[in-house]
């Protein structure tokens, strides 16, 4: 279990998957600064939604210094994460691990696609409280920053009460509409929403096919107690993800396959 403390109190490591010029990680930033006793930005260089956990072996990372407190690399959420918290952050590793604001939600299996998510993991992994933080948009409208601008420090406040298991990181998506018409806030599961429901073929220039995976999502939004029924009813869907992936019905099940 981690140490409670309060967000006054905290050193808060903000990272992303959008990218360092992302709308979103500035909304975050803005809102964290005054109510944290210290603000460290370290993400990606570059957007790097869908990445999920990946780290970068196969080349060399560069830390590149924005500006005071604010730093890019040029790799994934989990290489930032991993070189803020082991180089950037070293002396005094971060109390609490932000990831966000995504453009999108992260519901249902986009957990298992997610960077915004990976950030997160890694932060919990180090053995920091983390939280996932997404708006969700609709892909054919500007996202409504104004919503997670509004509840955002109000959400992490009340979520440092928590004593924190370990292995375990909270996904918070705020829903797609204006900030005065969020009904509520619920604590909810991982819902069923598989992306990749439509593949795109097409000639290249020099006429090869190539395919483009698109948009689009199988989802369930009506059952009850899940994170994407939650924000389709106007709510602040909050769940909690645990790294241990065990699926502990099954192991008994297996045992019958395996005496
Ligand atoms: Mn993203």
């Amino acid at each position: 279990m981690a140490k409670r403390m309060e967000l006054a109190e905290a050193r808060v490591l903000i990272s992303n998957d959008d990218g360092i010029n992302a709308p979103g990680l500035k909304v975050l930033e803005r809102v964290i600064r005054p109510l944290a006793a210290e603000v460290t930005v370290v993400a990606p260089e570059t957007e790097q939604s869908a990445a999920s956990h990946s780290l970068t072996l196969r080349r060399p990372l560069r830390i590149r210094k924005v500006s005071p407190g604010r730093y890019a690399v040029n790799g994934t959420p989990t290489d930032s994460v991993l070189l803020a918290v082991n180089q950037i952050m070293k002396d005094s590793p971060p109390d609490l691990v932000l990831s966000g604001i995504n453009r999108g939600g992260n519901l249902g299996e986009d957990v298992t696609y997610s960077g915004t998510v990976a950030a997160a993991m890694e932060g919990t992994l180090l053995g920091c409280p983390a939280m996932a933080l997404s708006q969700v948009t609709d892909d054919n409208r500007a996202a409504r920053w104004g919503t997670a601008r509004h509840w955002v420090g109000d959400v992490v406040s009340r979520l440092m009460a928590l004593t924190w298991p370990r292995n375990v990181l909270i996904n918070v998506n705020f829903p797609d509409l204006p900030a005065r018409s969020v009904t509520g806030i619920e604590i909810t599961r991982q819902g069923r929403r598989k992306i990749g429901g439509s593949v795109a073929e097409g000639k290249d220039p020099r006429g090869q096919t190539y395919f483009w995976i698109g948009a689009q999502r199988v989802e369930d939004r009506f059952r009850p107690g899940t994170d994407l029924e939650a924000v389709s009813r106007g709510v602040i869907s909050i769940t909690p993800l645990s790294m241990d992936l065990t699926h502990a019905p099954t192991i008994k099940a297996l045992g019958a396959v395996f005496p």
